[in-house]
Formats: structure tokens, sequence, C-alpha cells
């Protein structure tokens, strides 16, 4: 699956797309405008702080 972010227009990494399907923006315009994902706890049970280091860490 690919999609480009609808900021920058970069493809979002494949990494972050299996984390995150829903999401429109890639990691940078993520952090500068915020996520346009609603970041809910998820079923791992990582507190939300990890997840977004986690999500952070895809970046290539
Ligand atoms: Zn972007």
């Amino acid at each position: 699956m690919r999609r480009r972010c609808e900021i920058c227009h970069k493809l979002i990494p494949a990494a972050r797309l299996e984390v995150l399907p829903e999401t429109k923006r890639c990691v940078d315009c993520a952090r500068r405008k915020g996520s346009d994902v609603v970041v809910k706890r998820v079923s791992t049970g990582m507190d939300i702080e990890t997840y977004k280091d986690l999500l952070g860490a895809t970046r290539s």
C-alpha cells in the first residue's frame, strides 16, 4: 500500500502505515502540524509516549 502525505506529498513509509493505517501525514508533518490520527491506547498496553517514540523510530 502506498500513500502520500497530504501536506508535503512525500510517500509515507510503509512501516508507518502498518502501525497507523489511517494516517494521511508523514512523520515530519505529523510532528510539525500535529497528527491527524487520534492516538488511542493500543492493544499491546504501551503508553502513548512510548507509542509516539515508536512511530518516530519508523522513519527511514
Ligand atoms: Zn509530510
